[in-house]
């Protein structure tokens, strides 16, 4: 079974609770106004995996870097549910976490046959499109306040009474060839002035 995917990374502390593995899959078909990320939208920018190439990965970071779980972000999780669905199998099998992000709406999703799976094996599920005119960034991982964090298991039920006073992260990686890449949670203009920074820019040319 493929993905669709458009990155991942062996481990990130900024994606969800803890250590883990992150799975930016591509393609998304809701395409939310504002959505920080519109390069993932078409499937025809990514790059076709296997699940079981995504698991080795998975375990070989699990070994490398004590992870606790694998988030799935996007594009549009639950565009590739069955797939994913399976992949999610394994890392429960593994005893590690789930944690998936959606912008289609738990309702709709538990009615959705494809998804069945990938429900069944998430621990913490966010929902809900991005909203631009609810901008808010107040609890972590999330851009608007109408998404909703749904603790399918008890696995993090203790963050539900946590949430305001865990703080939006990003980290920030630059590759020997001066590429840089940015994941985690900040408003568009914190961004734009953190890339304007003359200091930024000369570790870019590096
Ligand atoms: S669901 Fe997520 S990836 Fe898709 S358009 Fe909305 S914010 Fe962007």
């Amino acid at each position: 079974m493929k993905l669709v995917i458009h990155r991942y990374l062996p481990c990130t502390t900024v994606e969800g609770p803890g250590r883990r593995f992150c799975l930016w899959v591509q393609g998304c078909s809701i395409r939310c106004e504002g959505c920080g990320v519109p390069w993932t939208w078409s499937k025809q920018n990514g790059n076709t995996v296997t699940v079981e190439e995504l698991f080795r990965e998975i375990e070989k970071s699990r070994k490398e870097n004590d992870i606790e779980g694998v988030t799935f972000l996007g594009g549009e999780p639950f565009d590739q549910a069955e797939a994913l669905g399976k992949l999610a199998g394994m890392v429960k099998n593994a005893g590690l976490t789930v944690m998936s992000f959606s912008g289609y709406l738990y309702e709709d999703l538990k009615h959705r046959a494809q998804a069945r799976d990938l429900l069944a094996c998430t621990d913490l599920l966010i929902d809900g499109p991005f909203k631009k005119d609810k901008l808010d960034l107040s609890r972590p991982w999330v851009g608007s306040s109408n998404q909703r964090f749904h603790f399918l298991t008890s696995a993090y039920k203790y963050l539900e009474s946590e949430l305001s006073s865990i703080s939006n992260k990003i980290e920030i990686r630059i590759s020997k060839d001066g590429t840089v890449s940015v994941n985690g949670m900040a408003t568009q203009e914190a961004l734009k002035e953190l890339f304007d920074v003359s200091e930024f820019k000369k570790i870019k040319s590096i």
